[in-house]
C-alpha cells in the first residue's frame, strides 16, 4: 500500500475564506496541520496550536504563511489548561480582531481494557479531546455572535459514533464530542453559527504510523497485514483517508455554501458506520 506521510500542498483551490481568521488546535500535526494548510490555501489567516519542537513549530508557520500568503501565528496553549485555552482566544481576537472559524482537533488516544484503564490516561483524554472544545467555544461565543457569523468544526471519529473494545475514554470523549456540536448547533441555529463535526475512520497520521511498528511486533505479523487486516479491518473501503481529504471538507463547511449544515456528524469513513 502506497501511504504518503507529509501533507502535500494543494494550491489549486479558490481563495473562498479571504479575509477570515481561522483557529485549529492540535495543528501542528496530522490532521490539524492538513486542516490548517487547506484554511490557508483558502485564503484565511490561520492560528495554529499544538505541542512540538519550537524551531519546526516555526518552520512550518512560516512555511504556510509563505505558500499560501495568508498571516499565520502560533499559540502554544495546553489543551489540559481551560486559563491557556481562554488566553488563546483571548489572544486570537486581540491580535486578529476576529475568528470566524473554530476547529477542535487537538486529541490524543490511549488503548487498555476497562478496568486496567489508567485514571490519568482517563483524565488525559477526556480533557484534551473533549473539554477543550466546551473551552475554545464557551471563549469564542460571544465575538461569533457579534460579528453575526461563525463555524465551529470539531474533530470527532468514527469512534464518536460506534465503539470498540478497549477504547473506553476515546469512545466516551468523542461520543461526547458528537452530543456537544449538536447542542452548540441548536444554541446559535438563528445567529448565523453553524457547529459540525467531521467523524473520520482511519487517517494516515503519525498518530496511526506510531500503531503500525507496534502491531505488527503485537501480532507477529507484517506492517502490510495490520494495515488491511488490523486497523482497517472495520474499514470497508480499505484505505486510509487522507488529511487533504479532511481540510477540503473543512473548508467547504466553512464556507457560505454550508450555511444551511448544522448538528451533524458526518462520517468520512469508507463506510465503517455503515455496518
Ligand atoms: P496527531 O498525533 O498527528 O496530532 C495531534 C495533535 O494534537 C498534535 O498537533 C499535538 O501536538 C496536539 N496535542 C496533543 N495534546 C495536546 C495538548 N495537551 N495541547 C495542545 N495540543 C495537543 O493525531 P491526528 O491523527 O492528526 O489526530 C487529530 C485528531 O483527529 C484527534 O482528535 C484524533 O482523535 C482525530 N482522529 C484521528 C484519526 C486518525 O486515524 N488519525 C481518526 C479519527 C479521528
Amino acid at each position: 500500500m502506497n501511504i504518503q506521510l507529509k501533507t502535500q500542498g494543494a494550491p489549486s483551490v479558490s481563495r473562498s475564506l479571504a479575509g477570515k481568521v481561522s483557529l485549529v488546535t492540535g495543528s501542528t500535526s496530522g490532521i490539524g496541520l492538513g486542516i490548517a494548510r487547506a484554511l490557508a490555501e483558502a485564503g484565511s489567516d490561520v492560528v495554529l496550536n499544538g505541542l512540538g519542537v519550537a524551531s519546526e513549530i516555526a518552520r512550518t508557520k512560516d512555511r504556510i504563511s509563505a505558500d499560501c500568503d495568508v498571516k499565520v501565528s502560533y499559540s502554544p496553549a495546553d489543551m489540559t489548561k481551560p486559563a491557556a485555552i481562554r488566553e488563546m482566544i483571548e489572544t486570537t481576537l486581540a491580535e486578529h480582531g476576529r475568528l470566524d472559524v473554530l476547529v477542535n482537533n487537538a486529541g490524543i488516544q490511549y488503548v487498555a481494557p476497562l478496568d486496567q484503564f489508567p485514571v490519568e490516561k482517563w483524565d488525559a483524554i477526556l480533557s484534551i479531546n473533549l473539554s477543550s472544545a466546551f473551552h475554545t467555544m464557551r471563549s469564542v461565543l460571544p465575538a461569533m455572535r457579534k460579528n453575526k457569523f461563525g463555524r465551529i468544526i470539531n474533530i470527532a471519529s468514527a469512534h464518536g459514533l460506534v465503539a470498540s473494545p478497549f477504547k473506553a475514554a476515546y469512545v466516551a470523549a468523542k461520543h461526547g464530542i458528537v452530543g456537544l456540536t449538536k447542542v452548540a448547533a441548536l444554541e446559535t441555529a438563528e445567529q448565523g453559527i453553524t457547529c459540525n463535526a467531521i467523524c473520520p475512520g482511519y487517517v494516515y497520521t503519525p498518530l496511526v504510523e506510531a500503531q503500525i511498528d507496534d502491531q505488527a511486533k503485537a501480532h507477529g505479523i507484517s506492517r502490510e497485514q495490520v494495515i488491511h487486516d488490523v486497523l482497517l479491518a472495520q474499514q470497508p473501503n480499505k484505505r486510509f483517508a487522507t488529511v487533504e481529504e479532511l481540510g477540503a471538507l473543512t473548508v467547504f463547511l466553512a464556507g457560505d455554501a454550508a450555511a444551511s449544515i448544522t448538528g451533524i456528524a458526518l462520517p468520512v469513513d469508507g463506510g465503517w458506520t455503515a455496518h
